[in-house]
């Protein structure tokens, strides 16, 4: 699906080695230019003792090139080869094949011209500047890179990628589906008077494939897809934004009818707000954006759409009638929609009968697109690995933990001590999620190190849900910290384990603060307004009001979980007993455990 970028990057490779070929070249030159000069100081023979030498039968070996003043002189008796310079070659050999005809031993060689010595001098002397010169062009071309290998290659544009590749989002599609009608047939809107969109903005998370939606737009209008990122436009030097701008969209009249893809359009189009020397780079870039997207008039059938996963970010500007006003959010896949993509992306795969596309959906709530089809990937090089006939559940299973934890790492040898601390911590987070009415179920506890994590503790997944309530939250906090819980009420001493915990824990509270008003003391009020000013309505102190509600429903939880671990301490020795023998404890085991309560 990528092989824009691959190409992209396959060239960019192309043109490092062959800047690193040139400085090689060039350092070569300049040795051997300098070198010349050199050799003669050591190991030369003068010619008069040259001469002498061949006289006195002194030599046993001469070696010649034609054309070619320097001669290779071997000595009796010495070892090293020497040099001499011969002021008349022709003579020289004359001289040498005299004696050789009276009887001296001397033998001479002589060789043909090499390449190198048939290319006059002069040129030899000015290839270091011809090398200096080509790559000075080739940095220069490849500052602007991103422009010529995306835009001018028209293989690139043309995506075959259509409507049915894009699993789920109905809604979505129906709704871009007249812009497609307008691409293919301008002439029935224009006569209609109808205004269509210039601009589309398509919000969402990375990987819930906008860049695909883009795509499939061009290909179901079968036009030309003109893509670049945001990103692009302002890595290089200053000023080269705006003027890719302007060229992106000159390729774009010609191409016209097309599709104008801008990627990660905040890197352009954030917010203007300081002046620092980068914001006004962007300034240029954005600007030199609008007054494109205003130039053409909506009868040139040019549709640019742009992608983004933080719309808060956009500048106002961009979002005036006329520009992007059409906008479109791509959500992260639901159940039916993570089902469509698993099937989408299975099609080429040889999946065994015991896998079953709908339970996978079921677990990965929350899951992009991207994130599904790389666990399919991983599943399909997990089955290999195991010289499996076919892709199997287990290895989607592996696959699945591979892509949210990381890789198990069996090999990293962990100490008897932070094996008890991982796996009180882990069997912390289980026993006091099993006693909260809101949790799900466990599914799989481990202590072997994976990815960054000593242990994790995973759970089932979520049924998709469109809302939270705030008890479902308050025993979220409880079940991230029962970790820390246990390791202080157990071991009394707590680790750095915890922080990922701790960090998601805190994002949760502030948000129940500042976000979904959950608070009773500050009540439905969102504070985490677009702009500053909307927080300093509100008071100096709002933040230190703010930062106690956030503590306070911390400590709640924490609370919460030491009380249900001291309560349940016997469960939770006997957890950590089992993944200290077994390592790992799944959902059946763990059911077992509390048994004996129903
Ligand atoms: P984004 O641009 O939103 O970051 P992409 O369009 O680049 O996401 O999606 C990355 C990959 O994820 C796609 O190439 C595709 O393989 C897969 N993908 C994402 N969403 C879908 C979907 N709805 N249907 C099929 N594949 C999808
Ligand atoms: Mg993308
Ligand atoms: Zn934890």
């Amino acid at each position: 699906m990528n092989n824009k970028d691959d190409k992209k990057t396959k060239n960019k490779w192309l043109y490092i080695i062959l800047i690193i070929i040139l400085v090689a070249l060039l350092i070569a030159c300049i040795i051997v230019l300098t070198s010349n000069g050199n050799k003669e100081d050591e190991n030369t023979l003068a010619y008069t003792d040259l001469i002498k030498e061949i006289s006195s039968n002194n030599i046993e070996k001469i070696e010649m090139t034609v054309g070619s003043t320097t001669v290779k002189v071997k000595e009796k008796n010495v070892d090293e080869e020497k040099t001499a310079i011969v002021p008349n070659t022709e003579s020289f050999i004359g001289f040498v094949q005299q004696k050789v005809d009276e009887g001296s031993d001397i033998e001479l060689i002589q060789n043909p011209r090499s390449v190198w010595a048939q290319i006059p001098s002069f040129i030899i002397s000015i290839l270091p500047t011809l090398i200096m010169l080509a790559l000075f062009i080739m940095i220069f071309k490849m500052q602007s890179f991103g422009e010529k290998g995306k835009i001018y290659d028209e293989t690139e544009i043309k995506t075959k990628v259509t409507f049915d590749d894009v699993a789920g989002l109905d809604e979505e599609k129906e709704e871009l589906k007249e812009i497609v009608e307008f691409l293919k047939k301008p002439e029935k809107f224009t006569k209609m008077g109808a205004k269509i969109p210039k601009g589309v903005l398509l919000y969402g998370k990375p990987g819930t494939g906008k860049t695909l939606i883009a795509k499939a737009i061009a290909g179901e209008a079968n036009v030309p897809f003109i893509s670049m990122s945001g990103s692009e436009f302002i890595e290089m030097f200053a000023g080269l934004g705006a003027s890719r701008v302007r060229k992106l969209f000159e390729k774009a009249r010609k191409l016209a009818p097309c599709i104008v893809f801008i990627d990660e359009i905040d890197a352009i189009g954030a917010r203007r707000s300081s002046n620092s020397g980068a914001e006004t780079e962007n300034n240029q870039t954005l600007n030199q954006l609008l007054v494109e997207m205003d130039g053409f008039s909506s009868d040139e059938t040019i549709i640019v759409l742009a992608a983004t996963n933080r719309p808060e970010m956009l500048d106002k500007a961009l979002l005036r009638p006329g520009r992007f006003d059409r906008r479109i959010t791509i959500p992260v896949p639901d159940l039916k929609g993570r089902l469509a993509i698993l099937k989408i992306h299975s099609k080429d795969l040889k999946l065994s009968a015991d896998v079953n596309l709908e339970s996978i959906a079921e677990d990965t709530a929350g899951f992009t697109g991207a994130e599904l089809a790389n666990i399919l990937n991983e599943a399909a090089i997990e089955a290999t690995k195991n010289k499996h006939e076919s892709i199997e559940n287990d290895d989607v299973e592996e696959a699945i933990k591979k892509v949210t934890v990381g890789l198990e790492k069996k090999a990293r040898t962990v100490s008897e001590k932070d094996k008890r601390l991982t796996a009180y911590h882990e069997a912390g987070h289980a026993v006091v999620s099993r006693y909260l009415p809101t949790q799900t179920n466990v599914k799989e506890i481990s202590i072997i190190p994976r990815g960054v994590a000593g242990g994790y503790t995973m759970y089932k997944s979520d049924e998709d849900k469109y809302y939270i309530s705030k008890t479902e939250m308050q025993e979220r906090l409880v079940a991230l910290l029962g970790g820390r819980a246990a390791e202080k009420l157990v071991i009394n001493d707590i680790s750095t384990g915890a922080s990922n915990d701790i960090e998601v824990a805190t994002q949760i509270a502030r948000d129940m603060v500042t976000k979904y008003g959950m608070s009773d003391k500050l009540g439905p009020i969102d504070f985490q307004g677009k702009e500053p000013y909307e927080i300093q309505m509100f008071g100096e102190n709002i933040g230190d009001k703010i930062g106690e509600e956030v503590k306070d429903i911390i400590n709640t939880a924490y609370n919460r979980a030491i009380e249900l671990l001291r309560e349940h301490r016997d469960k939770l020795d006997m957890i950590a007993q089992a993944l200290l023998e077994k390592e790992k404890v799944n959902e059946e085991d763990f059911k077992k455990f509390f048994e004996d309560e129903k």
